[in-house]
């Protein structure tokens, strides 16, 4: 297995040597293998931020190496420029950094930096938009200030796909928009994972969003990682998840509960679907499939 990112000892101090001095990573190891979809969740101010902007060397270890493709991106000959086209990040509420005129625009921003030609960065923005589910002719050529928020969102996210990242990062995508514009854009970061084989790195503070579509749960506690694996093992760190202000899906805290009340039922349902097949099951007496 190849590992795309790979952060060792890593620690990251704000504004060091000052009173504001500030610890936000302490100590991380973590390696990202090729191809994962792995959801980095940990309560507000845990770090993962601070984390994610050490993948593609927008901040600069305080202590410690972080590899991509196998090479320190802080050795001299490595061009971060290369580094930020391999790690793709989308910041949270990335809408607010659109800027260009029309959408098209906006989108070939990243890849004419890259000094693509002409037909490539137009090849580029079709398959981006339709990545995220816009319509090419329809969006091209609107101001990205038109369209809804969740529309500039999609935009924004285009704009990295875009530069065709092997790796792509997403802070907190879903934070700000609506229940239906949210559900919308998981589905799509699902199905742009399936097509595109790209590895993903999904941000949240919120397990139930990415109980569905991650495969591997990061929980960062103030700036360590504090649990690391399948995310049904995650799941059942019930006591943990709790210590570090992270709660479980309101579906899987009812199945916890009917455990403790002596059912026999599975604790680490994660969706609503896999809630009502295991009550069904109770309900008709059958035992446990496992
Ligand atoms: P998260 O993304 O999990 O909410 P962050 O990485 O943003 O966490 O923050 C981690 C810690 O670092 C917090 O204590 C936060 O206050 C601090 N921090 C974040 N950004 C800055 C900054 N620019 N200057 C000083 N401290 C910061
Ligand atoms: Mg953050």
């Amino acid at each position: 297995m190849t590992v795309p990112i790979k952060v060792e000892t890593l620690s990251y101090t704000y504004n060091p040597g000052t009173p504001l001095a500030r610890t936000a990573l302490d100590d991380v190891n973590l390696e990202i293998g090729d191809g994962e979809f792995i959801g980095l969740i940990g309560a507000t101010g845990s770090g993962k931020s601070t984390l994610i902007q050490h993948f593609n060397g927008l901040l600069k270890p305080t202590r410690g190496r972080v590899l991509v493709d196998g090479v320190d991106i802080w050795q001299k000959d490595v061009r971060l420029k290369d580094i930020r086209t391999k790690v793709g990040l989308v910041f949270q509420y990335p809408e607010h950094q659109l800027f260009e005129e029309t959408v098209f625009a906006d989108i070939a921003f990243g890849p004419r930096n890259m000094g693509l030609g002409d037909d490539e960065i137009n090849a580029r923005v079709r398959r981006a938009l339709e990545l995220v589910g816009l319509d090419f002719e329809a969006v091209k050529g609107r101001s990205p200030f038109e369209l809804s928020g969740g529309e500039m969102r999609r935009v924004a996210i285009a704009g990295v796909l875009a530069m065709e990242p092997s790796v792509l990062v997403l802070d907190e995508p879903v934070s700000g928009l609506d229940p239906r514009g949210r559900d919308e854009l998981l589905e799509e970061l699902a199905r742009l994972h399936r097509r595109s084989e790209c590895t993903v790195i999904l941000v949240s503070h919120s397990m139930e969003d990415v109980a569905r579509l991650a495969k591997r749960l990061v929980v960062m506690h103030k700036g360590k990682v504090v649990a690391d694996g399948p995310v049904r093992e995650v799941f059942r760190m019930t006591d943990l998840l709790k210590e570090v202000g992270l709660g479980v899906p309101q579906v899987t805290e009812v199945m916890h509960e009917l455990a403790r009340r002596g059912k026999d039922v599975r604790t680490d349902v994660l969706t609503v679907e896999e809630a009502k097949a295991e009550l069904l099951r109770l309900l008709r007496g059958e035992g446990r499939v496992r």
